[in-house]
């Protein structure tokens, strides 16, 4: 109980001395007892106490104890009690409407007092955890609002692609060269590639948050995993940028860098795949890596659209996508996955973007 804070506002000053002498007695903290309404919010907000027992009326001060007490509840979210004596019934209808924690009736013994703080002290805990389980709910369907409407709208697409090529296929490849014929073929497989590529985001992520994903760092040729990579996006994109890739550094150690490479291709693999896909075509994109102290430091930057300010706050959530995004594809899943990714490499990541203009994004990842 040492640690349980109990502000007690009584205006009664001989009361006020023995309620707070029977509750220091009981092992609670209290603080020397506030007169009026007026002190009881400057108090509550400077030391955010556990419970407070209100006398329901005030004479010192413009508010009395039940408006003090709903401006408590509505502030700071904090459980009261209510002290009262003899009082008349519409006084308490409007005590009721705070929903107070409990109401003492005046005088009181000691073991009534402390049943009822302890009471309102455990509802009041109850009610915090179911409030968090309430908020977690929420998330839960927010997230899965958004995945059902990603899902239909981003699978719309390679579906209809899917569907007119398998029909034109089927009522005319008797007449079609080969090389027609596949052209059909490839539009099929790469629609089939991309449902396959959204699916393993969703999974990867749901992998994460279960921590199913595992720090796994070994000895990793971080130039020649660059390059790999670099070329690997180049395919995907048909070149449509050209990435500048520079090593700033030289590894002095004997060893490779340690570094989990499942981690580290989801990093920048998203990331450069967004630097290509935000930017117009034939556009430059600077890729440098860089030896710090014991960090191998990543910068990605690029000219593209850039991240609206009002939208900076929220890249990192699930689905979420910017409004300026217009007929570019994606999930929303890529920065979260990138976010978790370094989270769980014990990193760093910041990024600075103008609208219009150009993103740079930054990892810091130990990597020895
Ligand atoms: P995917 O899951 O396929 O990666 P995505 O690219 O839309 O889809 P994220 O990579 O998570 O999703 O990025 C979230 C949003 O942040 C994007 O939709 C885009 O609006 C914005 N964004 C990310 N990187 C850039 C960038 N380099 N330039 C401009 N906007 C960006
Ligand atoms: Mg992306």
């Amino acid at each position: 109980m040492e640690n349980i804070t109990v502000m007690v506002v009584e205006d009664e000053a001989v009361i006020g001395m023995d309620i707070r002498n029977t509750l220091q007695r009981l092992g609670y903290r209290v603080p020397p007892v506030i007169s009026s309404g007026e002190k009881a919010l400057e108090k509550t907000a400077e030391i955010q106490p556990n419970l407070i027992l209100m006398d329901i009326i005030l004479n010192r001060g413009q508010l009395d104890g039940i408006d003090t007490a709903k401006m408590i509840r509505d502030r700071f979210n904090l459980p009261v009690v209510f002290l009262t004596a003899h009082t008349d019934t519409h006084t308490l209808d409007r005590a009721k409407q705070t929903q107070p924690f409990g109401y003492i009736v005046k005088p009181f013994e000691e073991r009534e007092l402390q049943t009822t703080v302890e009471i309102a002290l455990a509802r009041y805990k109850a009610e915090c955890e179911m409030q968090k389980a309430l908020e977690k709910e929420r998330e839960l369907n927010e997230l899965k609002t958004r995945f059902v409407s990603m899902v239909s709208h981003e699978f719309r697409t390679p579906l209809t692609t899917i569907m007119g090529s398998t029909e034109l296929l089927q009522n005319y490849s008797h007449k079609w060269s080969d090389e027609k014929k596949n052209i059909h073929f490839n539009r099929i497989s790469t629609s089939v590639q991309h449902m396959t590529q959204m699916l393993d985001d969703v999974l990867t992520l749901g992998k994460s948050e279960s921590d199913c994903v595992r720090f796994q760092p070994k000895p990793l040729d971080i130039v020649s995993f660059c390059q790999a990579l670099i070329e690997e996006l180049q395919v995907n994109y048909d070149n449509k940028c050209t990435i500048d890739f520079r090593v700033k550094t030289n590894w002095k150690g004997e060893d490779f860098p340690i570094l989990d490479d499942k981690l580290l291709r989801q990093i920048l693999a998203n990331l450069l795949s967004n630097a290509i896909k935000y930017s117009p075509e034939h556009c430059e994109i600077r890729f440098e890596l860089e030896y710090r102290d014991r960090d191998l430091v990543f910068t990605i930057a690029d000219n593209g659209i850039g991240i609206p300010e009002s939208d900076r706050d929220r890249i990192f959530e699930s689905f979420h996508r910017c409004q300026n995004v217009g007929t570019i594809q994606g999930t929303g899943l890529g920065l979260t996955i990138v976010k978790k990714s370094v989270d769980l490499h014990g990193g760093t990541l910041e990024f600075c973007s103008q609208e219009g203009e150009g993103t740079t994004f930054t990892i810091t990842l130990p990597c020895s």
